[in-house]
């Protein structure tokens, strides 16, 4: 059912969650708006100014590692002055309650981690923006350190130790999806019983896939999202009100 209104929203998404042993969240990028963080995909959005660099490029040239790195930082305020929101803040609380056995996320923006979750009870299908990770070795870099070079060589990417790429540890298009993040969404998806999809179009791959697998496991299918998506007719609830708005009684300080 499409929830009529948000109080309707609010009240039938509260009985799920009290008969609910265990909830999986799924968030996209609508849970973030609110923190100042931009939906890339959005009309209007970075990706439709700026296309994205193929993982491919960004291995292919130093002019590309160079303009990955320019637009990473030229993003740095967003995401460095970004705390969580309400949409996370109801997800701690019920994390906290014992609700949330694990969290999926195509969101790479660390404000789950920042929202008090544990970082090893996230799963990140596109990878975390808030650090840098060597493509050799996989050592860990700090964003800071990172643009501590780039700015004393004349805007160049800098290189590991080792000779490796560093990058961003987001999976960029054309880059392989983490295995074994894929591995742990899917049993995470399939062990739930209320799968809660936040602030997803859900039509990038994998996140499509999903709705249908809770739901073919027999777990509910709740949707909250501002605009219509093509399993809306799977879902026991459709919420379109804000995201915010409609998680908020769910805090728990
Ligand atoms: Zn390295």
């Amino acid at each position: 059912m499409i929830a009529p209104d948000l109080d309707t929203a609010i009240t039938t998404l509260r009985d799920l969650v009290d008969g609910s042993q265990r909830i999986v969240p799924f968030t996209g990028a609508g849970i973030s708006t609110e923190c100042g963080i931009p939906d890339f995909r959005s009309p209007g959005g970075l990706w439709t100014k700026n296309q994205p660099i193929p993982f491919d490029a960004f291995l292919a040239s130093q002019d590309m590692r160079d303009e990955a790195w320019r637009r990473r930082f030229a993003m740095e305020d967003n995401f460095a002055q970004a705390k969580p929101g309400r949409g996370h803040r109801a997800l701690a609380s019920l994390y906290r309650a014992g609700k949330i056995p694990g969290l999926i996320t195509q969101n790479i923006d660390n404000l789950h981690q920042a929202s008090g979750i544990d970082a090893s009870d996230i799963v990140e299908l596109h990878g975390n923006t808030t650090y840098a990770l060597c493509l050799e070795c996989a050592k860990r870099y700090e964003l800071s350190w990172v643009r501590e070079k780039f700015e004393s060589t004349g805007k160049r990417a800098p290189d590991c130790a080792c000779g490796g790429y560093i990058k961003t540890a987001t999976v960029s298009f054309g880059q392989a999806m983490p295995a074994d993040a894929m591995e742990r969404a899917e049993e995470l998806t399939r062990d739930c019983d209320v799968f809660i999809s936040i602030g997803s179009s859900l039509v990038v791959w994998p996140a499509a896939g999903f709705p249908s697998m809770a739901k073919r496991n027999g777990a509910a299918l709740v949707i909250i999202n501002r605009e219509p998506t093509e399993f809306d007719e799977l879902a026991d609830l459709v919420v379109r009100n804000d995201i915010g708005d409609a998680l908020a009684p769910f805090i728990v300080h």
